[in-house]
């Protein structure tokens, strides 16, 4: 009875955590205000829900003329309460922000612009009608090299522009690659992106304050293994390194212990495990996009002329 009531108290507490942290529902139309040349901001209407993370919530959202009329035009706004977390959570939103409007890349969803409204900053981003890899890879178990082979040249073409900036993501995982309405990759979600020093010590491509960084944040991202792990588990739909304890699986990351189903349940081409085996290095020695995509798993292998939205339930027919 007393655990039942514990229970009971956790989960109420739960919920008003969740209720202070994430923000009111938007209104119908969202207003941006006007801007400091006195030009009248967007009007949007808000349409269906498409999903909450830690501290935002995202709504697909039609653009409106300055009457109100339809455009057709969607995007996706993020929505997190202006007062949010601490000072230093609305520092760190801060920096996301100003990380990812300096984005401009095919396959990077677009930046358009953020203000905030009554209680709630918005940002509105492009909107990826097809969710992210992670729904795909739930929904197919594992997909086939064509596939992959796509979708790692787009991510590496995205991580190169990165790089080139001096950004590292530090959060590249299914969840936060999108795919937009033309099965396109578009990596998302820059909350743990850091910007690099260059070897003088200078910020050289970004200016702005600089963004300081949390310790913890800058130890998460240090020996992230996301997409290397995430290539394995779209190869084989599990992800490598699984054990009981939290404890267990981090010995088996730096032991590198991990296995391939046998060949007679799942054949994987030698050049795939080849590929992943090279990615789960120490940091320093890990291949760059380039090496990624010129890996004969990628190069020298078959490609889909198109991915089609429907692949995201079922296998395409390969040849
Ligand atoms: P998280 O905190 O988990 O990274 P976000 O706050 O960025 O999540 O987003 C919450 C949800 O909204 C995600 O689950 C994602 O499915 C959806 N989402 C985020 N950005 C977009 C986008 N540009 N287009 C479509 N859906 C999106």
């Amino acid at each position: 009875k007393e655990a039942a009531a514990q229970q009971e108290r956790l989960e109420l507490d739960r919920k008003e955590q969740r209720a202070r942290i994430h923000p009111e529902d938007p209104p119908r139309y969202v207003q941006e205000p006007c801007g400091s040349d006195g030009q009248e901001g967007q009007k949007y209407a808000v349409e269906g829900y498409l999903g909450a993370g830690g501290f935002a919530k995202c709504w697909q959202a039609e653009l409106r003329d300055s009457r109100t009329r339809r455009t057709g035009e969607r995007v996706a706004l993020k929505v997190v309460r202006a007062d949010m977390g601490s000072k230093k959570m609305r520092e760190k939103f801060r920096s996301e922000l100003q990380v990812h409007s300096k984005m401009h890349h095919p396959n990077i969803v677009d930046f358009h612009r953020s203000f905030t409204f009554k209680n709630n900053t918005y940002v509105v981003l492009e909107l990826c009608e097809n969710r992210s890899l992670m729904e795909m890879v739930k929904a197919r178990k594992y997909l086939t090299g064509p596939e992959i082979r796509v979708f790692t040249i787009q991510t590496a073409g995205a991580i190169k522009y990165m790089h080139l900036k001096n950004v590292i993501h530090r959060d590249l995982k299914m969840g936060n690659i999108f795919l937009d309405s033309n099965m396109n990759i578009k990596v998302g979600d820059f909350g743990l992106a850091a910007l690099l020093y260059s070897p003088e010590g200078r910020r050289t491509t970004i200016c702005g304050t600089p963004n300081y960084i949390a310790p913890e944040i800058l130890e998460k991202g240090k020996n992230g293994h996301n997409f290397e792990v995430d290539l394995y588990a779209m190869l084989v739909g599990t992800p490598p390194f699984q054990a009981n304890t939290q404890e267990d699986i981090y010995k088996k990351v730096r032991l590198r212990d991990y296995g391939w189903p046998p060949e007679e349940k799942r054949f994987i081409a030698d050049e795939a495990k080849d590929l992943v085996a090279s990615l789960l290095v120490e940091a320093g020695n890990r291949l760059t996009p380039d090496d990624i995509v010129e890996h004969d798993f990628i190069s020298k292998g078959c490609f889909l002329d198109e991915i089609l939205p429907e692949y995201r339930h079922c296998a395409p027919e390969l040849p």
